[in-house]
């Protein structure tokens, strides 16, 4: 089995691809966000270690992690953010290779909204799969579906890899600039590629 990380900044349309791969081919994702949420939640060891470098006022007062609070904290400070990210992504890496495990189609999808060359996932992915999308569409809806203030947007966009970054790391690219049906025409023929080369 391959696993394709699938990436890309706020609003490009990584959800929708992997809702189409999944409806039209049975090809699951499996979601490092959720996994990353599941890594720190109460009692378990990764909070303990959350808890032991940003101290007990990162916890809401049911003794969760306040993710809002850690994300303002890390949000204007890279050495924190490495901090948290050298405790988080390793026990995402091992959740998801139990989650591979489970998975029984040619290959799966790893989305992966923050990837970068030195991310400890891209040790587990055979390709990775960028959904790219112009700046302004990428602005529009998302302020459309989320009901952002449109800074807000642009300061989210700054922060995360660039266009230029993730093209370079790319080995396929679906440019998602057009309309859902033009959007299932590309990934069908993608899905055809995938196949192809996973058959050899
Ligand atoms: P995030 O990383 O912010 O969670 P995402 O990359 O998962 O975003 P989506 O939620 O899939 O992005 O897409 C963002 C919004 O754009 C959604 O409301 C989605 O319905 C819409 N959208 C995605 N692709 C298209 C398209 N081709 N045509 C019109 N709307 C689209």
């Amino acid at each position: 089995m391959k696993n394709i990380a699938l990436t890309g900044g706020i609003g490009c349309g990584k959800t929708t691809v992997s809702n189409i791969f999944l409806k039209n081919f049975g090809i699951p994702t499996i979601d490092t966000d959720l996994l990353a949420r599941q890594a720190v939640t109460k009692g378990s060891s990764g909070l303990t270690q959350v808890i032991s470098q940003f101290g007990s006022d990162i916890l809401n007062d049911k003794d969760e992690l306040d993710r809002l609070k850690l994300k303002k904290i890390i949000f204007f400070d890279k050495d924190k953010r490495k901090t948290l990210e050298k405790i988080i992504h390793p026990i995402v890496n091992r959740l998801v290779k139990e989650k591979i495990r489970m998975i029984t189609s040619h290959y799966c999808l790893i989305a992966v909204p923050i990837l970068r060359k030195e991310s400890t996932i891209m040790s587990l992915v055979d390709r990775v799969l960028f959904i790219d999308c112009k700046e302004s569409i990428r602005i529009e809806r998302t302020v459309l579906r989320d009901k952002l203030e449109l800074p807000l947007v642009k300061k989210i966009i700054k922060s995360q890899p660039s266009r230029i970054e993730l093209k370079e790391m790319a080995t396929d690219i679906i440019q998602n600039n057009d309309s859902f049906s033009e959007l299932n025409r590309d990934i069908g023929k993608l899905h055809e590629k995938f196949i192809r080369l996973f058959e050899r």
